[in-house]
């Protein structure tokens, strides 16, 4: 009897060498929620098309069964975002900055650009202390009408030096849809910020160009709408998307977000997207930022975006989170460490840390 469906809507990456019998079982599994599936024999490894009911198969969760290394979507869903090994490591280019390449990037500077020499300066402290690109808004997005809403095009001036003076890639927060043009005559990457990354028009407008994209998690999105929102970039032409995830409300918590650390490994196994952390806004206490930047490091983050102001008590929009170029200072090396371990020998680290736990079971 011919199959009702024509093309597959996933592709199962099997683990390599994976054995007959195990392969066999993947293939009943799949066979019994009505999934027809082809075995298609690569190099190394043998690789499942699943032809069935996306909805149906997708709520099985195959990427957590045994034997299964990585599970593409092919359906109607993740078309441009999804993991695809041939373009893993590629990374995005700001610039001469390549993150998602391996590399492990860090964004620096203060939420917004304030007066121009306090600019330069912080922007001077940085990039000697080893930020890879330079973060202010010029455009702020306020919970309060009242509060700052940043200086607007007299910001993207100063940006515009600071580049000149450090040479340091900009990366500014875009706003509305009708600002695109004038905000990338400074801009090297634009960020989405939380609070747009359901603005279907923007992101819609920013994948007209090929301008790279910081796409921040919305503060009460799931990973499926956050990768959906980088579909619509995506999709329209701009395949330079890089996600940040800047922590969740949390109906348990007592602070105002919780940072979703968790949520780096699951984009990286979904997305071939790079993957950066925000601890500034992921905690929005400045005692709190550098032990979860380590924490960003460690859990194989691509970057962080780190909020850095050098009279934070007179910053005039999220102080209490931002570092000192002192503190900023100490923290680049720590990452860079944590980051070089997890390079060094995945499995050399694996072993230390079973010898030092002394390796019960648990
Ligand atoms: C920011 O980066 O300054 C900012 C406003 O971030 P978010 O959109 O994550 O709140
Ligand atoms: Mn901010």
């Amino acid at each position: 009897m011919e199959s009702k469906f024509v093309e597959p809507v996933l592709v199962l990456v099997l683990e390599p060498g994976l054995a007959g019998p195990l392969r066999r079982r993947i293939r009943e599994r799949l066979g019994a929620y009505g999934g027809e599936v082809t075995a298609v024999e690569g190099t190394d490894r043998f690789y499942l098309e699943v032809r069935g009911e996306i909805a149906v198969l997708q709520s099985l969760s195959v990427e957590s069964w045994s034997g299964v290394e990585k599970v593409i979507s092919l359906g109607q869903e993740l078309l441009h975002a999804a993991a695809d090994p041939a373009v893993d490591s590629k990374g995005v280019e700001v610039g001469s900055v390549c993150l998602g390449d391996g590399s492990f990037t860090i964004i620096a500077g203060p939420c917004a650009v304030e007066e121009e020499q306090r600019t330069l300066r912080i922007a001077s402290e940085v990039c000697s202390a080893g930020a890879d690109l330079f973060r202010a808004g010029a455009f702020k997005p306020r919970t309060s009408p009242y509060a700052f809403q940043g200086l607007g095009e007299v910001a993207l001036q100063i940006l515009q030096k600071t580049r000149q003076e450090t040479g340091l890639g900009i990366v500014t927060e875009i706003l509305d849809p009708r600002d695109v043009e004038k905000v990338a005559t400074v801009a090297d990457m634009f960020q989405v910020g939380s609070r747009n990354m359901h603005n279907y028009s923007l992101l819609k407008e920013l994948g007209q160009t090929s301008v790279p994209v910081l796409l921040k998690r919305g503060f009460a999105s799931t990973i499926d709408e956050f990768l959906m929102a980088a579909e619509y970039i995506l999709s329209c032409g701009n395949s330079n998307v890089v996600l940040c995830e800047r922590g969740i409300r949390c109906a348990a918590a007592t602070r105002q977000v919780v940072l979703d650390l968790g949520s780096v490994p699951e984009l990286q196994k979904r997305t071939h997207l790079p993957v950066l952390v925000d601890p500034s806004h992921g905690t929005a206490d400045s005692f709190r930022v550098p032990a979860l930047a380590r924490a960003a490091a460690a859990v194989g983050a691509d970057g962080i975006l780190i909020e850095v102001h050098d009279q934070p008590e007179e910053a005039l929009s999220d102080g209490p989170q931002a570092l000192t170029p002192d503190q900023f200072r100490q923290l680049v090396p720590q990452v860079h460490q944590i980051r070089a371990m997890l390079d060094d020998d995945d499995s050399a680290v694996t072993d230390d840390l079973v010898s030092t736990s002394g390796g019960e079971d648990h």
